[in-house]
């Protein structure tokens, strides 16, 4: 059992606004959105970042891939979308739980995303 934030909130401990939860991932809105859609979506297990990845985790990074799309239309941004995992110093990772950001809203997000 892990303490880290993400963790924690998989495990209800920490209120989130949750947006979709299946048996391997679950998604919920980022604390602070830096655009009108903007929802993290993370395993329920631990895994560090995109760089401690192994065999078995396959079918969930997936999932996050593949539930992204109906997570954004739901949550208004029929449009398209962009999906961004940042990983460890170098990507700018700050929760050590691997997310994967979808962002959007009605506007493009433009050719990047301001910190
Ligand atoms: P990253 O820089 O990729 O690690 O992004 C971490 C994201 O987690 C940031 O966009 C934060 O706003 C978001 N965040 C941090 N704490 C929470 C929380 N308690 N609930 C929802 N989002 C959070
Ligand atoms: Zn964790």
């Amino acid at each position: 059992m892990h303490d880290c934030l993400f963790c924690r909130i998989a495990r209800g401990e920490i209120p989130a606004a949750r947006v979709y939860e299946d048996e391997l991932v679950l998604a919920f809105k980022d604390i602070q959105p830096q655009r009108p859609v903007h929802v993290l979506v993370i395993p329920r297990k631990h895994i560090t970042s995109l760089a401690h990845v192994g065999p078995d985790d396959e079918a969930v990074l997936g999932r996050m891939l593949a539930v992204a799309g109906q997570i954004a239309v739901d949550q208004g941004s029929t449009d398209g979308f962009r999906s961004i995992i940042n990983t460890g110093r170098v990507g700018g990772q700050e929760v050590m739980h691997v997310h994967m950001h979808v962002v959007g809203g009605p506007d493009p997000v433009g050719p990047m995303l301001k910190r």
